[in-house]
């Protein structure tokens, strides 16, 4: 992925649109200690491209797990679906907290699929949001 690629304003204008967040696991910027990272939704190894519509923005665990990844398995049904997509589609319809903030719940066979695949519940990544719930940061 050659990320130079993309001006510099347009990469302002994804990070703006995304509200400073990662599209998937919803981390903010301010939390986090990495750059949030200008995704592809559609990897440009399969046929991305670099235009603002197939831009988002993502933290560097959901990214690197997302990679080349288009679609995952629904591990509710076992079909194939494709992966949420931040840019249209909306969180609150695919994904839930569970009651304590820590875990993310697939609502739907995408939600779920992209759950599994994108890794959200990583045991680390739990752990740190329960300190992000107990400073009262998390979920907003
Ligand atoms: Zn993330």
């Amino acid at each position: 992925m050659n990320r130079n690629r993309i001006p510099p304003e347009l990469r302002e204008r994804v990070r703006q649109q995304a509200g400073e967040r990662c599209g998937y696991c919803l981390s903010r910027q301010e939390y986090v200690w990495g750059t949030l990272e200008v995704e592809h939704i559609v990897p440009l190894s399969a046929g991305g491209v670099d235009a603002e519509e197939n831009l988002w923005l993502a933290c560097r665990p959901c990214n690197s797990h997302k990679s080349s990844q288009t679609e995952a398995m629904d591990p509710e049904t076992g079909q194939g679906v494709p992966l949420f997509n931040p840019r249209t589609q909306v969180w609150r319809e695919h994904f839930a907290w569970s009651e304590d903030g820590a875990q993310i719940i697939g609502l739907t066979a995408i939600g779920r699929a992209t759950v599994v695949a994108l890794r959200l519940n990583d045991t680390r990544l739990v752990a740190i949001r329960r300190r992000w719930v107990e400073v009262g940061w998390h979920p907003l």
